[in-house]
C-alpha cells in the first residue's frame, strides 16, 4: 500500500487534534513471496490478457461536472438484470476532469469501471476517490469487480476512503483466504492504491474539493434490537462549484433533522436513501421517498434524487410512489441506472441527462426508462 500522507492534492484537517489519515495495513511492505504470488495470480486471473484498450464511446462533455447513477438498488442486486430503474447495489459518481469521486462501491462499480474505457469524458481521469459510507457489504462488494484491479498498468490512482470501521471491514473482507488482498490486486494494475480512514467531523481536501461528513442513523435489525453501523453522510464542495451531498444509508427522524440540514445547506444535488415509500414504513436504518420529497419541498435550490430503492419493490411500485410524491415538485428525481445529472453553472442547477451511448444493458434500461 502506498502512503497517502504528503500526496499532492490530499490533506486533512479537523476541528479536533490532527490525526493520521492513513490506516496502516499488515501488508504495508510487500514481501518477495507476495510478489511471486501476485505474478502467479496475474497468470491465473489473466490480468494481462484482460487488459482492455481505451476506445472512444459516449459523449465528450467538455469538462462538465456530472453526477451519474451506476447502482441504485438497495441491499441486493437483481441478477439477471430485470429493472428499468436499478439492478445493482449502490454506486454513484461525481466526475470533474481528472478527478472521479465514487459514492459507495456496490456492484454498480463494475458498470462504472467498464464505462471508464468507453466514454471519452473519462479518458482524462487520473485520480479516483472511492468514498465508502459504511461497512455493509452491499456498499463495497463491487471493489473486486472494478476493471481497474484487473487491467495491467492502467495508471489510475485509487484512494478508498471511509470511517475506520468501514475501511477495516473492507480490508478484512478481501483478506486471504476470503479473497485476494486488494493491495495485491493493485500490484500490477493501478498506479496507486491507498486506504484512508477518518473520524466523524474530519474534513478532507481531495483535489480541489472539500469533503465533510456527518453521522447518519443506520443499523441492522429492529429499533428494539439494533446493531448500529457507523455510517457517514457526505458533502463535497468546491470553490465556485456546486455542493453535492450523499446520504445513504440513513433512517431520518426528528433527531436527524438539524444534522441533515447542516450537511445539505446550499446543496445543488442531494442523493437520499429512499428504500421505502413512506415515512411510516421506515425501518432497518433506511429512509423513504416521502422524506426525500419533503426535503425537496423544503430545499427548492437543490435537486433531490431518490436512491437505494428497496429490492422488494417493482419498477411499477417505485414509479407509482414517485408520481404521487413528486406532484408539484420540479426538483425531485428518481435515481435510475444510466441516468446522469450535468452541472450547468449558467443556471446554477444540475440538469437530467440520460446516458447517450451506454453499454447495451444500460442502453436497454435507459431507453425503457424514457417510455
Ligand atoms: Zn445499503
Ligand atoms: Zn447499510
Amino acid at each position: 500500500m502506498n502512503q497517502a500522507r504528503g500526496n499532492p492534492g490530499l490533506s486533512l484537517s479537523s476541528a479536533r487534534a490532527p490525526r493520521p489519515i492513513v490506516s496502516p495495513t499488515p501488508s504495508g511492505r510487500v514481501s518477495e513471496t507476495a510478489m511471486v504470488l501476485a505474478r502467479v495470480l496475474a497468470t491465473i486471473f489473466g490480468t494481462e490478457a484482460t487488459t482492455i484498450s481505451k476506445r472512444e464511446g459516449g459523449s465528450a462533455l467538455g469538462g462538465a461536472v456530472r453526477f451519474d447513477v451506476w447502482g441504485c438498488r438497495g441491499s441486493k442486486s437483481f441478477i439477471p438484470p430485470r429493472s428499468r430503474i436499478g439492478n445493482y447495489t449502490s454506486c454513484y459518481s461525481l466526475h470533474d476532469g481528472t478527478d472521479l469521486f465514487v459514492f459507495d462501491a456496490g456492484l454498480g462499480l463494475a458498470s462504472l469501471s467498464y464505462e471508464i474505457h468507453r466514454q471519452k469524458r473519462f479518458s482524462v481521469v487520473k485520480r479516483i476517490f472511492v468514498l465508502i459510507t459504511h461497512a455493509h457489504l452491499d456498499h463495497w462488494e463491487g471493489l473486486k469487480d472494478a476493471d481497474w484491479f484487473w487491467e495491467r498498468d492502467n495508471g489510475l490512482e485509487v484512494r478508498v476512503i471511509g470511517l475506520d470501521e468501514a475501511i477495516n471491514a473492507i480490508q478484512r473482507g478481501y483478506e486471504h483466504p476470503s479473497f485476494v488482498d486488494l493491495d495485491l490486486l493493485a500490484r500490477f494494475t493501478v498506479a496507486q492504491l491507498d486506504f484512508i480512514s477518518f473520524s466523524f467531523g474530519d474534513v478532507l481536501e481531495l483535489g480541489g474539493w472539500k469533503l465533510e461528513n456527518i453521522a447518519l442513523n443506520h443499523y441492522s435489525g429492529t429499533p428494539e434490537d439494533k446493531s448500529v453501523v457507523q455510517t457517514s453522510g457526505y458533502r463535497l464542495s468546491r470553490e465556485g462549484g456546486p455542493v453535492v451531498c450523499y446520504l445513504s444509508d440513513h433512517e431520518p427522524g426528528p433527531g436527524t433533522v438539524s444534522s441533515e440540514q447542516q450537511l445539505t445547506r446550499n446543496a445543488k444535488i442531494v442523493l437520499y436513501d429512499s428504500h421505502f415509500p413512506t415515512i411510516a414504513e421506515q425501518r432497518f436504518g433506511h429512509g423513504s421517498q416521502e422524506h426525500s420529497a419533503n426535503v425537496a419541498r423544503n430545499s427548492p435550490g437543490a435537486l433531490v434524487v431518490a436512491g437505494h430503492h428497496g429490492p422488494m419493490y417493482s419498477d411499477a411500485d417505485v414509479e407509482k410512489t414517485f408520481r404521487r410524491l413528486s406532484k408539484g415538485l420540479n426538483n425531485f428525481a428518481l435515481a435510475v441506472e444510466g441516468r446522469g445529472f450535468v452541472w450547468d453553472a449558467s443556471v446554477g442547477k444540475f440538469l437530467v441527462e440520460e446516458a447517450r451511448e451506454p453499454h447495451p444493458e444500460i442502453m436497454k434500461i435507459g431507453v425503457a426508462a424514457k417510455g
